[in-house]
């Protein structure tokens, strides 16, 4: 039992926590509640950030052959259908941030982070093995399966997502916030997205109270397509199966050529989404949360999954780095994320409103807002994100 890790849950967080910790010289056993290791059948952005993550874990050369390199960030007015800006992605985008912006299909991501941790002896895998809670004393910490079992370890790392158990007894801050909009998931073969649409960008048309998100995954065979509208939806939903009317009903008042997006998608899937204030306690002695588990957040920063990560090059590196008690270390590990994830969380809210969802006058002023910025200004403006990582805590 001498410095082994526990993670709860084997989600993109868990996994690259396991094989940061593994590297830095731990035993790691992840317990993950599904029956198999997966991810769902969608895509992800990542930014600069997840790219140095990459590298810090060693996945560097693989993560970099599954993504798909997008030439632009385009921002559309859903209701006029004009452009209202774009952020270009080509050199110097690359050579000021030191990496590439990219699309990736969640399950090949999720896909390289299980082979390299398959391929550590350090890292042991175990499916049905939900965490129920844990127990602890000043040497060691105990999780607690909801089979009954007791699996010991020197520290536990909640990243559990959004549903954490292990929150629960950290924080025992209730339920998440749930945030009243509806977002409609669909993934289709590239024939199925119209020809003038193809474009090789992360394209967000944004509207009153709505707005898509479509790019291409998995070299070009496929075109992911996120819809969201808020229409103050009640209660937490995950993944529910949707009829196409259904998702059209909240896009009746944009223009044609965004509807028309919508008409082809196919099986689409709802999730009501929920997010979290900032907290600063995510440690509880030898337990500390990651991910989802410590900071979730709305999707429109496009950055849950590269927090996640960056959470875990962190934890690896003060582990790595660390002499001491395990507590202190998971103490610097918390301290050094707390601010950089809360601006993360809080902004995510604040685009949007400001920036996916307004209408009339506001919309006005935002489109005048971003239609005047050069792509420098665009860069500076991110600098603070993309120029961060697990090691640097940028904030501003
Ligand atoms: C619509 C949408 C679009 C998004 N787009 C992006 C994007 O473009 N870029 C980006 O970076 N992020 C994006 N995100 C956010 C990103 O998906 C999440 O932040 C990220 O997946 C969190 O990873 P995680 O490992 O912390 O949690 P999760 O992915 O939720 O993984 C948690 C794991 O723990 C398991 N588990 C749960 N409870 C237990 C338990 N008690 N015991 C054991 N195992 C348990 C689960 O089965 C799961 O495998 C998006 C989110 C949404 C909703």
């Amino acid at each position: 039992m001498e410095n082994r890790f526990i993670v709860a849950g084997g989600g993109i967080g868990g996994l690259a926590a396991a094989l940061g910790l593994a590297q830095k010289g731990s035993d790691v056993l992840v317990l993950e509640k599904a029956p198999v290791l997966g991810e769902i059948g969608a895509g992800v952005q990542l930014g600069p950030n997840a790219f140095h993550c990459f590298d810090y874990l060693g996945i560097g050369d693989s993560a970099r052959q599954m993504a798909v390199y997008i030439e632009a960030l385009r921002l559309m007015d859903a209701v006029s259908g004009d452009e209202i800006a774009r952020v270009p992605l080509d050199d110097p985008f690359r050579k000021r941030f030191g990496n590439p912006y990219a699309v990736v299909h969640r399950g090949d991501l999720h896909g390289v982070l299980l082979r390299a941790c398959g391929g550590n002896d350090r890292i042991t895998l175990r499916t049905s093995a939900e965490v129920a809670g844990y127990d602890q004393d000043g040497s060691s910490v105990s999780a607690r399966l909801a089979s009954g079992e007791r699996v010991g370890g020197t520290a536990l790392i909640g990243a559990d997502g959004l549903w954490s158990n292990i929150r629960k007894q950290v924080v025992g801050d209730g339920p998440p916030r749930v945030s009243g909009h509806t977002t409609y998931r669909s993934v289709i073969p590239t024939e199925q997205m119209p020809d003038d649409l193809r474009w090789n960008a992360a394209t967000l048309w944004a509207g009153p109270k709505c707005h898509i998100v479509h790019y291409p995954l998995s070299g070009w065979k496929l075109f992911n397509l996120v819809v969201t509208y808020h229409n103050d939806a009640p209660a937490p939903v995950a993944g529910a199966p949707v009829s196409r009317d259904e998702v059209l009903r909240g896009f009746e008042h944009v223009h044609p050529r965004a509807q028309e997006i919508i008409h082809h998608g196919s099986d689409w899937k709802l999730w009501v989404l929920c997010d979290r204030d900032p907290v600063e306690r995510w440690v509880d002695g030898r337990v500390a949360l990651l991910g989802d588990a410590a900071h979730p957040m709305m999707q429109y920063f496009a950055q849950g999954a590269c927090m996640a990560m960056e959470d875990a090059v962190c934890l690896a590196d003060v582990i790595g780095s660390n002499d001491g008690a395990v507590e202190t270390a998971l103490e610097a590990y918390r301290s050094r994320r707390v601010l950089r994830t809360a601006r993360v969380q809080l902004q995510s809210r604040a685009i949007g409103e400001h920036i996916y969802h307004p209408t009339g006058p506001h919309a006005a002023l935002r489109n005048a807002i971003m239609s005047a910025k050069t792509p420098e200004q665009w860069y500076d403006g991110l600098a603070w994100l993309y120029g961060g990582s697990g090691l640097n805590q940028s904030v501003q």
